[in-house]
């Protein structure tokens, strides 16, 4: 039996209460991780008192300097790759494929915010009055909150920390009680790469305690949270009400739109990916697609004799194209929709059930499944699901699949598969989301772009690429009158 330990005030130590959570693989719930802090309040309110001496450090070392370190941790990350995947696999679920792709986004993370040490621009504009100068610049905020999910268990926490440590800020990390493991890595390769010692702490525990004590901590003014919508309202409440610089990632319920005129082979394998990848546990994951008359049948047939190959298993041996969902609840939630479709009398054309046989007795594996006939307002077509649950929905046209794309209360992704290149920048124009992709999956974000969604799914902050940066930083304006009288701005120039 492992014992993995919280990092607080430069130590590893257990939590103040001494208890303790369990860390299971989704694959084989006979395969213990290990056991993890299950923190309190307390643990919470010394990892903030020591985070504040960290900060204080840290936003004295130069920004390019800052870039220096966060450069070292994608050496380490990129030298530490395969473990790392092999780790989070075991823990989370998705094939080594997927979490290799989750190593590699935190590496691109970190050679970005690397550069970005040496491009915290401010501007310097004329000032109306003469012999004075006018100014902005870009200051650090303080501890940073960082509420993750359990789904990217390295790429989500680094999306976050990295630039908010480039800015200069210290962190306090509360990773998801299913993924606790990636972070306590990740912890340890900034230390190796030489983040201040308190500028990092990490709380482990579950988000009712541990979670809500970090958000409502008066002394941590910035919480970055990705999660369920559900979890962003009530952090949103007590954010609000402490007027705290708060940035929501949440749910979606992505669409992708096939136009008779599509190129059917590349659409087929564009939405296997997008609704199965991760067991459709992505927040770009493609819960419903969306198919225009002349193609709807044969596309639906080939897309079922295609779904029910794909391979299910423990994600660490070769040849899986699908793992686990994360635990029995979430096992349970999805029978809960399969049969809510059932009810509403939508046909199910393949799936339905927990995959069962062999290994897969051992873990927490549904079918891939695919409803037909689900029509715009259906509870599958407007809920997310969070697992490997498709739901399809027939259309006219381009703009009956447009309204269909835009009719939920989320907006992440969309994706549209045709040639008509007018449709196209229609599409980019006219699908409510924080992000489109044309001829390409609903999934596949790059770590140097903005990413983020519009309705329930945000709150108006992006995370990644340049726009990051401006939410951990704070905009301080400055003015320097070297004229020797006083200059009234607005009075004595009119
Ligand atoms: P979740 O909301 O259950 O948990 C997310 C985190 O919040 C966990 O660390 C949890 O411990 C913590 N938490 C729970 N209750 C809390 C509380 N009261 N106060 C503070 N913290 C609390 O989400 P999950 O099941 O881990 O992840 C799945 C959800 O995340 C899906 O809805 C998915 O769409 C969303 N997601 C969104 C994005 C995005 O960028 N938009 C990315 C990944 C996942």
């Amino acid at each position: 039996m492992t014992d993995f330990q919280n990092y607080i005030a430069g130590q590893w130590v257990a939590s103040s209460s001494g208890a303790w959570f369990e860390n299971r693989n989704p694959a084989d719930t006979s395969d213990l991780i290990g056991r993890f802090p299950r923190s309190s309040a307390d643990d919470v309110n010394r990892a903030v008192a020591s985070a504040a001496k960290g900060f204080a450090a840290w936003k004295a070392v130069p920004a390019p300097a800052r870039g220096d370190v966060l450069r070292r941790v994608g050496d380490i990350l990129t030298a530490r790759k395969e473990e790392l995947a092999d780790l989070m696999t075991r823990e989370m679920g998705k094939p080594l494929a997927e979490t290799r792709g989750d190593v590699q986004e935190g590496i691109d993370t970190a050679y970005y915010a690397g550069t970005m040490g040496r491009q915290l621009f401010g501007k310097t504009v004329p000032s109306e009055l003469n012999n004075k100068w006018a100014m902005s610049f870009r200051r650090p905020i303080g501890v940073c909150g960082l509420v993750t999910p359990f789904n990217f268990p390295l790429a989500i926490p680094t999306w976050k920390s990295f630039p908010a440590l480039l800015c200069g800020n210290s962190v306090v990390f509360k990773p998801a009680e299913d993924v606790p493991h990636t972070v306590a890595v990740l912890v340890e390769i900034l230390l190796e790469a030489g983040v201040h010692p308190e500028a990092v702490q990490l709380v482990h525990g579950l988000g009712e305690e541990v979670g809500a004590a970090l958000v409502s901590h008066p002394d941590v003014p910035v919480i970055s949270f990705t999660g369920s919508t559900a979890t962003g309202s009530i952090i949103g409440e007590t954010c609000g009400r402490m007027h705290k610089r708060l940035s929501l990632e949440m749910g979606g319920k992505n669409a992708q739109i096939v136009l008779d005129d599509a190129n059917l082979d590349l659409a087929l394998e564009g939405v296997l990916w997008g609704a199965f990848g991760t067991t459709g546990q992505r927040c770009t994951a493609t819960s419903r697609l969306i198919l225009q008359d002349g193609i709807h049948d044969r596309f639906l047939d080939r897309l079922v004799a295609a779904a029910s190959k794909l391979r299910l298993g423990d994600g660490r041996q070769a040849g899986i194209d699908v793992g686990p969902v994360i635990h029995a609840e979430s096992l349970a939630n999805v029978e809960r929709y399969v049969d809510i479709g059932r009810a509403a009398g939508n046909s199910l054309s393949t799936g339905g059930a927990r995959a069962t046989g062999g290994d897969l007795d051992k873990g927490w594996f549904f079918q891939p499944t695919i409803f037909a006939g689900v029509k715009q307002g259906d509870r599958l077509e407007q809920e997310e699901i969070f697992g490997p649950v498709l739901s399809v929905i027939r259309v006219s046209d381009a703009d009956e699949a447009f309204r269909v794309n835009n009719g939920v209360k989320y907006g992440l992704s969309s994706s549209l598969y045709t040639s008509n290149v007018n449709l196209a920048f229609r599409a980019l124009n006219e699908l409510d989301n924080g992000i489109t992709y044309v001829n390409a999956p609903t999934i596949g974000a790059e770590a140097h772009m903005p990413f983020g969604g519009v309705k329930q799914t945000g709150n108006g902050h992006r995370e990644g690429g340049w726009e990051v940066y401006d939410f951990y930083s704070e905009t301080k304006v400055g003015y320097v009158d070297y004229s020797g009288r006083l200059q009234r701005a607005q009075i004595d120039n009119y």
